[in-house]
């Protein structure tokens, strides 16, 4: 493309979906390590704007460290007679994908997650400053959003700078989250669908509706409404409900038929609120992880800047592995914080009476959602690190799952050796996809059934007794 004449790579959209591995990395920007990250969309007025203008505030790509993780804070200052706030999510989520058209650029996440990597290739070749990130995204956008008539884009790496603006942008999320509350999702006729991580997750469709917010939490019902008036044929679409199906696991005839329509047919059924069934498709960019605990019969939930293993041993990104990729997994779910606070948040599951840990910093910030006389009954990493200290903890403070556990079950089911798949009862694990690990590989199992010759079924409290 002509337009990109003078950037020393490559810039199109075959670059969609890459993935730079440390090992090809010459440095990455944000990430799990860096704790301060933000990158924000603003709205101004013609006269605010220098059309063009690229700044950059600290070190730049040439001037840091090769293999080093380094603070960054995105700010893009848009203006453009049609331009309102409500659009400042949706152009925010569109560096995500504009930045991955750039050779050997990786860009994941969004708002004050993002993590972004330079490929030592892309290095070598020059792309060594912002600056060529800056002109290509102002190519970019005002080439694929022409409601954008001026725009200046501002990095800022200096640590103690991306530190004091974090707060604010923190902020400012917040008034924008707060902005889409209160509508009601029987209020309205139209839902909206996005399929921008298509790129990393080629079955994924969000659906957004006013009270389950988009997984990776940028765009609203409000948003959504807007981007697709101003850009139809983009990847932000309405959805029209149409018939409803189950009230309480949120399923609708115009969902499914969109989804269907999206996904190539791969997902023709899904429950809004609900992680088991046909639950939400998972991209990658969730802000969030619910995740069953089946010795505990509630869920725990994570976020992707958790850093310690969570209360079942497993870390966020493993349990993230095992939920993305536009699939359907049963009790593997990806949200968004603000769905935590929607009275819709997985409520065909029993919503917050079903939550039992969650990490502290994400309970404070969702904390006035969460029922008061819950609140005190869902444990944290400070009230339990195992699943033991987990169930003694919700004993104690008599949490609603307790009610659920059987008394001291122990049950065997045997299956003759011999047994056929017909004879050999009810499938022990089936699921329409099912992803493994093992040595080393990735394996999916498609409409996977898998039989057992027997199966135990065992209370913890009992194997406990038994080991003493
Ligand atoms: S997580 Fe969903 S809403 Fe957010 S960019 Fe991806 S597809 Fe769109």
């Amino acid at each position: 493309m002509s337009a990109f004449k003078d950037i020393p790579v490559d810039v199109g959209v075959i670059y969609e979906g890459q993935r730079i591995r440390r090992n090809d990395m010459h440095l990455e920007l944000g990430g799990p390590s860096i704790k301060e990250k933000f990158e924000l969309a603003v709205v101004k007025t013609p006269e605010q704007i220098e059309d063009g203008k690229i700044t950059i505030v600290g070190p730049d790509l040439k001037d840091m460290e090769a293999g080093k993780s380094y603070p960054l804070g995105m700010f893009i200052e848009v203006a453009g007679p049609q331009l309102e706030p409500e659009l400042e999510g949706v152009i925010e989520r569109r560096i995500h994908a504009y930045s991955n058209f750039i050779e050997g650029f990786m860009h994941l996440n969004q708002r004050y997650d993002i993590w972004l990597r330079l490929s030592k290739k892309s290095f070598q070749k020059g792309l060594t400053s912002l600056n060529y990130i800056g002109k290509v995204l102002n190519i970019l956008f005002k080439s694929e959003l022409p409601i954008i008539k001026k725009m200046q884009i501002t990095f800022i790496t200096d640590k103690e700078k991306v530190k004091e603006l974090y707060d604010k942008a923190m902020q400012i999320y917040e008034t924008r989250d707060a902005r889409a509350r209160g509508l009601k999702d029987e209020e309205v006729d139209k839902f909206y669908g996005c399929a921008l991580c298509q790129s990393f997750a080629p079955t994924h469709v969000c659906v957004i509706t006013p009270q389950r917010y988009s997984n990776c939490g940028a765009i609203s019902w409000f948003d959504c409404r807007a981007a697709a008036s101003i850009d139809p044929k983009g990847p932000v679409f309405a959805i029209e409900r149409g018939e409803l199906i189950d009230q309480t696991k949120g399923e609708y005839v115009g969902v499914n038929e969109a989804v269907k329509k999206k996904s190539l047919g791969e997902i023709t059924k899904v429950s809004l609120y609900t992680a088991f069934g046909h639950p939400h498709t998972s991209c990658g960019c969730f802000e969030g992880v619910a995740f069953f605990i089946p010795e505990v019969d509630g869920f725990g939930i994570v976020h992707r800047g958790y850093k310690d293993v969570t209360v079942n041993g497993l870390a966020f990104s493993t349990l993230a592995d095992s939920t993305a990729g536009g699939r359907q997994i049963d009790g593997f779910h990806g949200i968004s914080i603000e769905y935590m606070r929607s009275p819709r948040f997985l409520q065909a599951d029993g919503g917050w009476n079903r939550v039992v840990w969650i990490p502290k910093e994400v309970k404070e910030r969702v904390k006035n959602f969460i029922p008061a006389d819950l609140v005190n009954k869902i444990a944290t990493e400070e009230n339990a690190k195992t699943i033991d200290e987990l169930r003694a903890f919700l004993k104690e403070q008599n949490h609603p799952v307790v009610a659920s556990w059987k008394e001291a079950a122990v049950v065997e089911a045997t299956v003759p050796a011999e047994a056929s798949e017909e004879t050999a009862g009810v499938p022990v694990i089936t699921a329409s996809t099912l992803p493994l690990t093992a040595g080393g590989f990735k394996i999916i199992l498609k409409d996977a059934k898998i039989y057992a010759r027997k199966v135990i079924i065992r209370s913890a409290k009992d194997e406990k007794s038994e080991k003493r």
